[in-house]
């Protein structure tokens, strides 16, 4: 079933009004986290190719109760846009994560963050105002962090999106290209957007070393994002298999349980702790 917009379930009515009611459910479990302070952020460790040692993390929204999720990203990530409240919630995870990587600043263990950005909240008047607000509140080194937005993301502004990315960019944030493989991808976008990094996607990643072509390209990809300067990420790196491959086809840096899940910071902390000593 297709919906047009937030209000296409009307002509649905039987199976949509099902969907609405479990997504009503979702918001106001939502409401219900922003405002008891139940969201929180987990950390998946960036290690780099060759080395293998931990040069970053993604910062990874979690809805937990006692440690337990309610519900997984891929649930409420989509009703937080349809209501709005990813504007909330992405500030709030903008924020947390700032205010971490400063405390590890602090420590003397600097370590980049990436932080994931919605459309909607990418859209939002005032998204710059907003982020030169936390870095400055926080006290954050801007090239500590690396904002992760999608193709789909990037191009809902038009214009104005290169030159939000600019503004962005300028502030000393890093910007990475998102799920790249899904969607449009359309290698030409790599040109166009000021990114610094390009994220190949973990559909891809899990074909590499199943199937030739899925191989072929993506050892394209990489070669083409290369050439352009850009560094290149592969996300949910499960094998050793696909760790070679992507190590050999000019990966910079890994992401994926092979390396370490998302992890609570005092956990992700310790690891890095460890990899100093
Ligand atoms: P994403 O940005 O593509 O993030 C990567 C997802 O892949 C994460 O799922 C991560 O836990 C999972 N993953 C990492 N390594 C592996 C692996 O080796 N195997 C498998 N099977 N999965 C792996 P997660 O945390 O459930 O997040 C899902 C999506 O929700 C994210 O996809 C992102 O689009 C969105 N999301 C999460 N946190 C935020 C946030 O703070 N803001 C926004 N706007 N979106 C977020
Ligand atoms: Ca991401
Ligand atoms: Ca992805
Ligand atoms: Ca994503």
């Amino acid at each position: 079933v297709k919906t047009q917009g937030r209000h296409g379930y009307r002509f649905y009515a039987p199976e949509m009004s099902q969907r609405s009611a479990a997504s009503q459910r979702i918001e106001n479990v939502l409401r219900h986290a922003l405002a008891h302070n139940e969201l929180s952020l987990q950390y998946q460790p960036k290690v780099d190719a060759r080395l293998g040692h931990i040069v970053g993390a993604e910062a990874l929204l979690r809805l937990q109760v006692d440690g337990q999720d309610l519900f997984a990203p891929d649930q409420f990530i989509p009703v937080a846009e349809d209501t709005g409240l990813i504007v909330s919630i992405g500030t709030w995870a903008l924020r947390e994560a700032c205010l971490q990587g400063r405390a590890w600043q602090r420590e003397g263990r600097p370590i980049p963050l990436s932080v994931n950005v919605s459309p909607l909240q990418f859209q939002y008047a005032g998204f710059y105002e907003r982020l030169d607000g936390i870095l400055n509140e926080t006290g954050l080194d801007p090239s500590l962090l690396e904002l992760e937005l999608t193709e789909r993301t990037m191009m809902t502004g038009g214009d104005g999106s290169i030159r939000l990315l600019r503004r962005i960019r300028q502030r000393g944030v890093r910007l990475s290209l998102d799920d790249f493989g899904t969607g449009y991808s359309s290698l030409s976008y790599l040109k166009h957007f000021p990114v610094d990094a390009l994220k190949i996607d973990r559909a891809f990643v899990r074909d590499v070393t199943q199937d030739a072509e899925t191989a072929a390209i993506t050892g394209a990809i990489i070669a083409m994002a290369r050439s352009l300067n850009k560094e290149v990420i592969a996300e949910g790196v499960e094998t050793e298999a696909q760790s070679r491959f992507l190590r050999e086809a000019g990966c910079s840096q890994m992401q994926g349980f092979l390396f370490g899940a998302p992890m609570p910071a005092d956990v992700f902390q310790q690891r890095l702790a460890g990899q100093a000593a």
